[in-house]
């Protein structure tokens, strides 16, 4: 039995329904399937119940973007309860912050004489976590730019015209905030970070896995990080991080991950939830 543990829908820049995504699931014969849509909880119910009906095993989750010694990290975060009060007043805030990002991009977009309209940035993406990629559809889809990479590299990539930064929390916080919502932190696709030195000092923040296995690891790349996870003594995850037909071809099936893997995941929640309750119920 294998497992997707790294999945988006369009309730962030994937464009495929909780509905679409999970069929595609059931068809490739996947046993369990985690969706980590960014800085949002919200497909996670129609995924789940979508699931169940395909008799596939879900797992909650969402990819949180932070920052470490100044790079951009992704925190995968596994089973959290997806009506943690603080979890969602966190996200709410990094959705505004999204919102914002969108306004501005348009704006310096706009600077530079492309007349995009921020109004149909915000239909396009319909979602409350928009980001670059529902920028570059628009972008595309006004006949402004003749493909996504052509509106990534002329305007939207770091160092471009419409490139604005966005305020992220620390890793450190990232973990702390998917821990206290009973769910399991994990370091999304490591090998495209290169941030190996960072790797120690989040195992001590509590870090609890590596994705090992992503489909833009290469056999090597992923052989590193299992070393890394092996003496690091932290979970080994993967996952294709399809964005559905985005580019072309869905990646879904390119990341099989052994069913092993998802038990000790769920092991180490149930850990964590009860190391929780004994220390809130100490005096
Ligand atoms: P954001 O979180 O708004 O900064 O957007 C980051 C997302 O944009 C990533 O998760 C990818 O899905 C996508 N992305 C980043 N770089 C590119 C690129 N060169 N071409 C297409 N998509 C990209
Ligand atoms: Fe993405
Ligand atoms: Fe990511
Ligand atoms: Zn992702």
């Amino acid at each position: 039995m294998f497992a997707d543990l790294h999945l988006h829908t369009s309730f962030s820049d994937g464009t495929y329904s909780p509905e679409e995504l999970t069929s595609h699931g059931q068809r490739l014969g996947f046993g369990a399937l985690a969706l980590t849509d960014h800085d949002t909880l919200e497909g996670c119910a129609r995924m789940g119940r979508a699931c169940g009906t395909a008799g596939i095993e879900f797992i909650a989750g969402t990819e949180l973007t932070a920052e470490q010694d100044g790079t951009e990290l992704h925190i995968l975060g596994y089973l959290v309860d997806t009506q943690d009060a603080k979890l969602l007043a966190e996200i709410a805030r990094f959705q505004a912050v999204r919102q914002e990002r969108i306004r501005e991009m348009v704006a310096r977009l706009n600077e530079a004489h492309v007349p995009l309209k921020v109004e149909s940035v915000f239909a396009l993406a319909n979602c409350k976590a928009p980001g670059r990629p529902h920028v570059a559809r628009a972008l595309v889809q006004a006949g402004l730019c003749g493909s996504l990479d052509e509106a990534f590299d002329r305007y939207l990539k770091k160092h471009r015209p419409a490139w604005v930064p966005k305020f992220k929390m620390s890793a450190a916080d990232a973990i702390d905030l998917i821990h206290q919502a009973g769910g399991v932190a994990v370091m999304a696709h490591p090998g495209l970070n290169h941030a190996d030195d960072s790797i120690p000092g989040m195992v001590e923040a509590g870090l609890d896995g590596l994705e090992c296995f992503h489909t833009k690891h290469s056999t090597a790349t992923s052989e590193h990080y299992l070393e890394m996870a092996d003496r690091f003594n932290v979970l080994v995850t993967g996952g294709s991080d399809c964005h559905g037909m985005n580019k072309g071809k869905p990646l879904i099936g390119t990341v099989k991950l052994p069913y092993e893997h998802v038990v000790k995941l769920k092991a180490r929640a149930a850990e964590r939830r009860a190391a929780a309750t004994t220390e809130a119920s100490s005096p």
